[in-house]
């Protein structure tokens, strides 16, 4: 159990993500001044929408220079802090080589905050994001959980580097970040596992996996129908307030499943259609899954055979209960959430690039 002193200093990695956007949002517009660690901190452009946040705020940013794979790389912007919010790790499905692109920042990313924070006298919490992914691989999977539903008693077993290579990235991470965290008793580890996450991005121009899935409902990638691919969701915005809880409450602990709906890609079309039909080829079907196991391949180089077998058609459920009892955390109607972000998409010539 760990009070934070919130005149201290809070660290955050990886604070130009999507995820840390509205993380660093919250902790400045609360008053806090944040160690934004990131990899280029001489880049005005990818840092432009905090300095607006910080501009606006009462809190404060500093920025610090550090990336992932170098060692000691976070002694500066951790000194002084109490509570570190670990959030870089790449997210994406752009990748040639998953062991050095996604598994080693990721685990090695890991070691080393971790690490940092064994070396800072300071720290007395830090708060992993992790990811449903570490939960489970496959949908199929849920048939082997001892209650039917993913909960935070479940790992994934099944991902590997050669099938769901990110899902493996992420679970590597957390048990690096558990097994150092049991090694010492200076500081409390608190882990959240969000499922996928939606909604507008304090940066519009984001390059996470978010965007990407997003952008195939308003390029025509999901013309001919959309897949039933079970999913759960999470609001961006409600996924700060559960990191800024996840740090300020003592009692905070252990594994947190952050989920707002459980849901697919084809309610997800639905949602967006009654809005947005008139103006995007969002599907109107939904597509068999013989069909996806033909040409999900050629369209996706994620959506391999192994994938459609083990995912499509089969429901995705996860357990929200612990957050909202511990964490007292609530969540935004999915409409709301998926409407925001295309909206903003739109907006900002997201799909157009898409096609262009
Ligand atoms: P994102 O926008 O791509 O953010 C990833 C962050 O990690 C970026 O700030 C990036 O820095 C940083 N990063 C990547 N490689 C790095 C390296 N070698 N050294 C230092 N920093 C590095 O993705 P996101 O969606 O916000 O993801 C943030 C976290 O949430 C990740 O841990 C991800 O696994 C987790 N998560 C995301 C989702 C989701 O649906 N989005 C769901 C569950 C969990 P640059 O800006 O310099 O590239």
């Amino acid at each position: 159990m760990a009070t934070i002193d919130p005149k201290a200093p809070v660290m955050v990695t990886g604070a130009t993500g999507y995820v840390a956007g509205w993380l660093v949002k919250t902790l400045l517009d609360r008053g806090h001044t944040v160690h934004a660690a990131v990899r280029d901190p001489g880049n005005a452009k990818k840092r432009a929408h905090l300095d607006a946040m910080a501009e606006a705020a009462p809190g404060e940013i500093r920025y610090f220079a550090a990336d992932l794979l170098t060692e000691g790389a976070y002694a500066e912007a951790m000194k002084g802090c109490e509570l570190v919010f670990h959030t870089a790790s790449p997210f994406t499905s752009e990748v040639k080589d998953p062991q050095k692109e996604l598994v080693e920042p990721a685990q090695l990313g890991t070691r080393n905050v971790l690490e940092e924070a064994n070396r800072t006298e300071s720290v007395r919490r830090v708060v992993v994001t992790s990811s449903c992914a570490a939960v489970y691989g496959d949908n199929i999977d849920m048939r082997e959980t001892p209650n039917g539903i993913f909960d935070e008693a479940v790992w994934n077993t099944s991902s590997s580097l050669a099938h769901q290579p990110y899902s493996y990235s992420k679970t590597v991470a957390e048990q690096e970040a558990w097994k150092i965290a049991e090694a010492q008793g200076r500081w409390d580890l608190v882990v959240l596992n969000p499922a996928l996450v939606m909604g507008p991005g304090t940066n519009p121009f984001g390059t996470s996996e978010s965007f990407a899935l997003l952008r195939q409902f308003g390029d025509g990638t999901f013309k001919i129908g959309a897949p039933a691919y079970g999913m759960g969701v999470v609001d961006v915005r409600d996924l700060a307030e559960a990191h800024y809880r996840a740090g300020f409450t003592p009692e905070a602990n252990g594994r947190n499943i952050i989920v707002g709906h459980n849901t697919d890609i084809r309610e997800m079309a639905t949602l967006l259609r009654e809005r947005f039909g008139d103006r995007y080829p969002l599907p109107k079907r939904s597509l068999p899954k013989w069909v996806v196991w033909l040409v999900g391949p050629m369209k996706n180089k994620l959506l391999t055979r192994k994938v459609v077998n083990r995912n499509i058609g089969l429901p995705w459920k996860g357990d929200n209960a612990k957050g909202v009892r511990e964490l007292g955390l609530s969540y935004r109607p999915l409409d709301v959430t998926l409407v925001e972000m295309f909206e903003q998409m739109a907006e900002t010539g997201g799909f157009d690039k898409a096609k262009a």
